[in-house]
């Protein structure tokens, strides 16, 4: 049977539409896109503890910010789309860091009093990862087949800041482009895969059941 020809003018970069969806153990804090877990059809494999298909990632206030993030990027929009992306990203961190935390034993007191001392982004990535983990966010990540992440992504800060923030050295940059705008997206739609990698090496297994924030 001959196949019906693709129309004219389809886009063939396949952009997501919407934020994925993954289930998280109710026992263990393990992540899975498999939706047979949140369906009671399977154990989780850390644990055997049965999803209850309650617990999703990601939380609702990542998944209105993603879903904005979308909308403009329909719009062409890319200088919002590079700025939101931005904090997004940062805000994916922040909340694997509370998990790891979390996982370490951390109350949140301790937890606030972290990340009250190191608000920056760099000293997050550069001295708080690591000093949880044991490895560079950088290693992590390659070990993790995001070996290009940490580098677009410090990229995508620096055009970002220097649009933001006038440079002494360089001027400031006028406009951030669409190539700028498809990179944070591609970024965006690569932390969530990256967030349930660094989850399930370094959090699940370890996660306290009273210590669940992941729906709030
Ligand atoms: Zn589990």
């Amino acid at each position: 049977m001959k196949k019906a020809k693709p129309s004219k003018g389809v886009v063939h970069r396949r952009v997501s539409d919407v934020a994925p969806t993954y289930f998280e153990c109710p026992e263990c804090g393990y992540l899975t896109a498999d939706p047979r877990f949140g369906s009671h059809e399977i154990a989780c494999p850390v644990c055997s503890a049965y999803g209850d298909g309650r617990r999703t990632f990601p939380t609702d206030r990542l998944r209105r910010l993603d879903s904005r993030i979308r909308a403009y990027h329909r719009e062409s929009e890319h200088e919002i789309v590079v700025i939101l992306a931005e904090t997004f990203l940062e805000s994916i961190l922040e909340d694997i860091i509370d998990r790891i935390l979390t996982a370490q034993g951390a109350s949140l007191n301790v937890r606030e009093l972290v990340f009250d001392s190191q608000r920056s982004i760099g000293a997050r990535i550069g001295r708080l990862f690591p000093s949880l983990v044991g490895e560079s966010f950088e290693d992590v990540a390659a070990e993790l087949g995001f070996r290009d992440f940490p580098r677009r992504w410090r990229e995508i800060r620096a055009v970002r800041n220097a649009f933001i923030h006038d440079s002494p050295f360089r001027g400031p940059q006028e406009t951030l482009t669409s190539k700028d705008s498809d990179t944070a997206m591609e970024l965006l739609d690569q932390a969530y895969a990256l967030f349930v990698l660094v989850n399930n090496r370094f959090v699940a297994g370890s996660f306290p059941k009273t210590q669940h924030r992941i729906h709030s």
